[in-house]
Order: C-alpha cells, then structure tokens, then sequence
C-alpha cells in the first residue's frame, strides 16, 4: 500500500468513525490477513461440474430480457473462483456497463476501502451483481428481469461455494433471502442459507449519498472478519 492509499484508507476509517486501529505484525497469526480468511484449497466441484466459465459460457450473448438491446456489456461477475467471501450487488450501472466488470465506479471504488477495510483486497473475494445488464438510466430492476438473470447468480454462488455472502443493499438483500423485509431490518445479523452464512449491509452507492451510514457498515464488516476466522476451525 502505498502512501496514498494509506492516508485514503486512514480516511475512510476516520469518516466511518473509527478511533483506534491495532497493528498486526506479519509474521503473527493475523485473523485478517488473506492468506488466513482465503483457502486455496480448490473448489470443490458440484454434482453438475458448475464452473464459472461454463455458467459464462451459458448465458452467451443473452436475450432472455428486455435489457438486453440496451446493454454494452454483460457485466457477468468478477474476482477468485474460490473466494470465501462473495459480495452480491443489484445490477450494473453506466461505469459497469462501459467496462463489463462489477462495481468500478465510484460506488465500487467505496467498496474496495470497504473490502481493504477488514485486510482483504478485491482479488482475494467475488463480486457480481442480481442482474447481468444495466436497467435503463438505473432504475430498480423488474421482476421478469430477476426472473430470467437470478437463476445465474445462484449457480455462481454454488460454483464458488463460499462461506459467507455479502449482499449490498435492499435489493441484493431481498432477492437472495426472498422476503420484502426492509434493509434497516435485514443487514447486520447472518442467516443460513444452503450452508452459506448469508449477511446484507448498506450499498455503497447509498453510503456515498449517506455517509453517517458507514458506521453500521463498518460494524458488519467486523461481523464478516470474525465470522471468517470463526469459520476457519
Ligand atoms: N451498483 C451495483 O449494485 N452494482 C454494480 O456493479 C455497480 C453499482
């Protein structure tokens, strides 16, 4: 990390309100550090050898919705095939669409502190989204839009078979645990799901616009590392 990027995650803390930080020397056994909280153990297959190449492989040049036509890119997922930690979104915005890739616009870029946050760095965990393709000038995604793409990120998350998924914000949060409950009911407590732990927090697109919320992200932060390490015995 250099300077910069130091002084910035500094910031980040500060703004998230944070007022002491512990050092870890290296050599000690840090809970936080990757090579602690990702295995590299392979994946072990499912029954039907999902990979993430063959699920890519699936969709093709998807026309199963009416986002298709206005789409640049599938923005199919990206990040380690064997993370422990997978961060599920909504859908692609203009910046996603553009580039094909998850989360790289200013909302992604509070994520990756938000990711840095608890020692890991974007490689080490995956991100994707509900839905492949951007909706029209952001709108909320619509049900036969969830319907025809929400099959996809399934079969990623059983490809993957992390231990702990993410969800940011209402809608990644409700379409994965399937209710109508509210964020602010929802985020800060892990469910079962599968045999994945299962934990919503706040979007970083919504932090950005509401910044007092970093607090409660960064108390599900504290909840996901310890639940990593937890994990690891
Ligand atoms: N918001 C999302 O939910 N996903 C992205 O990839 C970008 C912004």
């Amino acid at each position: 990390m250099n300077p910069n990027e130091l002084a910035d995650q500094l910031q980040f803390f500060r703004d998230i309100g944070v007022d002491s930080l512990s050092l870890w020397k290296e050599q000690t056994a840090n809970p936080l550090s990757p090579q602690i909280a990702i295995s590299n153990e392979p994946t072990p297959a499912s029954n039907d050898m999902l990979t993430l190449d063959s699920i890519r492989a699936e969709i093709g040049d998807c026309q199963r919705c009416k986002l298709a036509p206005k789409r640049t890119n599938i923005v199919f997922g990206s990040g380690n095939p064997s993370a422990e930690l997978v961060f599920v979104g909504e859908a692609p915005g203009f910046d996603e669409d553009q580039q094909g890739l998850p989360f790289v616009g200013r909302a992604g870029q509070l994520l990756t502190k938000i990711i840095e946050s608890i020692n890991l760095k974007r490689e080490d965990v995956y991100i994707c989204n509900v839905l492949k393709c951007r909706p029209p000038e952001n709108r909320n995604p619509e049900p036969d839009e969830v319907a025809a793409c929400n099959p996809f990120m399934k079969k990623q998350l059983a490809a993957i078979r992390p231990k702990i998924v993410c969800c940011l914000g209402a809608f990644a949060a409700q379409t994965v645990l399937q209710t109508a409950a509210p964020i602010s009911k929802l985020r800060g407590k892990f469910y079962d799901m599968d045999g994945i732990r299962v934990i919503a927090t706040f979007h970083p697109a919504y932090l950005l616009r509401s910044p007092d919320k970093k607090r409660e992200v960064w108390e599900d932060m504290k909840q996901i590392r310890a639940e990593l390490f937890r994990l690891k015995f």
